[in-house]
């Protein structure tokens, strides 16, 4: 059967993304140089397999040429996924994505042409340092180098009081995109309408803006 995904690398980052894939219904090819590793996904994956993905012959026995997307997961071993990036665009893989371990990983990745490089560890210690900062943070997710969104709960210093008299568009430069209220989301939210302490704000900007809004509007 055709595979819609591969996972290279069975670490904590490739393997949840192979549970997940998998439960989602997807058929995956997992593969790690670990029999151990390959061994946990019997399983779970469509097809779990004991290879080295530095080894070009190995990938082109392993079908990868006709599955359209390929994950890379091999964090520690940069040089293992700098060789198998190579390997995967050289085969014109329709997406491959990789994890990068550090900024330079990241940028070599960027030359070599992978369709996205992701930085979990980076990202997600940046959604936790937001919402250390301020536990009414819920989420905060960078949309380019310049621009952010933010989940924030509303909180005591908005509760009671409209979007028109938090000014925040004028004030911080920063736009209310959508406002949850329990399960209902409201995606053009009333300017008029009273926020509720344990309302939920989806909020757009430049960095900047965001954490000037953070530090003015989102308290504990
Ligand atoms: P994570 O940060 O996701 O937890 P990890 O620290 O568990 O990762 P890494 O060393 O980053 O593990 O590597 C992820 C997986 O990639 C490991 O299970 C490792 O066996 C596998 N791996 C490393 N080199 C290769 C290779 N050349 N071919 C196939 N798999 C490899």
């Amino acid at each position: 059967m055709k595979q819609d995904f591969a996972v290279l690398g069975l670490g904590m980052f490739g393997g949840s993304i192979c549970r997940e894939l998998s439960k989602e219904g997807k058929q995956v090819l997992a593969v790690d140089i670990n029999e151990d590793k390959v061994n946990e996904f019997k399983n779970i994956a469509s097809h779990a397999v004991i290879a080295d993905t530095t080894d070009e012959d190995t990938l082109r026995e392993l079908g990868i040429k006709s599955i359209d997307h390929v994950i890379v997961a091999i964090g520690e071993n940069i040089q293992a996924s700098i060789l198998t990036a190579v390997i995967l665009t050289d085969l014109n893989i329709k997406k491959i994505t990789v994890k990068a371990q550090n900024d330079y990983h990241e940028k070599i990745l960027n030359k070599i042409g992978v369709d996205e490089v992701v930085h979990p560890e980076r990202d997600m210690g940046k959604r936790i340092a937001h919402h250390i900062i301020s536990s009414n943070v819920l989420d905060y997710l960078e949309l380019s180098d310049e621009h952010s969104i933010v989940e924030v709960k509303a909180g005591r210093k908005m509760a009671g009081r409209t979007l028109i008299e938090l000014d925040i568009r004028n004030k911080y430069g920063c736009n209310v995109v959508a406002i949850k209220k329990g399960k209902d989301i409201n995606v053009s939210p009333a300017s008029n309408e009273a926020i509720q302490a344990d309302d939920i704000l989806i909020v757009v900007g430049t960095n900047n803006d965001i954490s000037k809004f953070e530090r003015h509007l989102v308290v504990d």
